[in-house]
């Protein structure tokens, strides 16, 4: 199973031919998870030499447009291009309604009844926390991204078994080992979205948390979803490093 970075960057990233921290996950029979599909997608896969063609599924952790604002375009050109051929949308049960709202301001401008979320896509909403895709077993996790009293906004991080290893993805988080903890110990690899600015959105977790880790947990952790500045020696602070844009890995 291989993992490829279509971008490693921030929600705000602009610049060093960066683009959001989106993923593609693939299969021996070359079948393609998409994870997230931010709006910038499109260019992303572009960079790759990708097309809305090769991706047969996609899976959406939130509804913060660097993880769901390209799938009106996903949508429009699967739709045009194959009308039979409906991409399979995975997704945990709270978001499919609001993702909806958003989407069929496009998609569905007259609000007609008939036309809903899965006149687009294979919608696959995600119970128990598990899917299966491909044969691979896929769990996701609640994170603790934008908090308010005990509220949380619905995101999900996933723990994938690849073919070798299994590894976690944590999406969007904020610094919580209180949560991560177990998931940080019980997987093979962590790919960590990991904020370096001096200016803390605090809805990341932030670099400087992140060294606090113990060594064997950094030593299993690459960094992602970073602004476009100059990136610290992470290799010389425990960590495997950051993930470069289209980076891949074998798991
Ligand atoms: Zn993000
Ligand atoms: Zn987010």
């Amino acid at each position: 199973m291989k993992l490829t970075f279509i971008g490693t960057g921030s929600a705000f990233t602009v610049g060093q031919g960066n683009y959001h921290s989106n993923m593609i996950l693939e299969t021996g029979s070359h079948k393609k998870l998409l994870i997230d599909c931010g709006s910038d997608a499109r260019l992303a896969l572009d960079d790759l030499n990708l097309s809305y063609k090769d991706i047969h599924s996609v899976y959406i952790s939130h509804l913060h447009a660097d993880h769901c604002g390209g799938l009106e375009w996903l949508a429009f050109r699967k739709k045009f291009a194959s009308p039979s051929s409906k991409p399979n949308l995975y997704l945990h049960p709270a978001l499919k309604e609001c993702l909806w709202k958003i989407l069929s301001v496009s998609l569905n401008p007259f609000q007609d009844e008939k036309i809903e979320l899965s006149t687009f896509f294979d919608v696959h909403e995600i119970e128990n926390h598990q899917f299966f895709w491909e044969q691979h077993d896929i769990k996701i996790f609640q994170t603790v991204h934008i908090k308010k009293d005990s509220k949380l906004m619905p995101c999900y991080g996933l723990v994938v078994k690849g073919d070798e290893q299994t590894f976690l993805i944590t999406t969007d988080t904020q610094f919580t080992p209180e949560v991560l903890l177990p998931l940080y110990q019980e997987v093979d690899v962590i790919f960590q979205d990991c904020e370096i600015s001096s200016e803390r959105s605090g809805v990341h977790a932030h670099y400087t948390e992140l060294k606090g880790l113990s060594p064997e947990i950094k030593n299993k952790m690459w960094l992602y979803h970073y602004q476009p500045l100059p990136l610290p020696d992470a290799r010389a602070d425990g960590f495997r490093g950051f993930v470069k844009k289209g980076q891949s890995f074998e798991l």
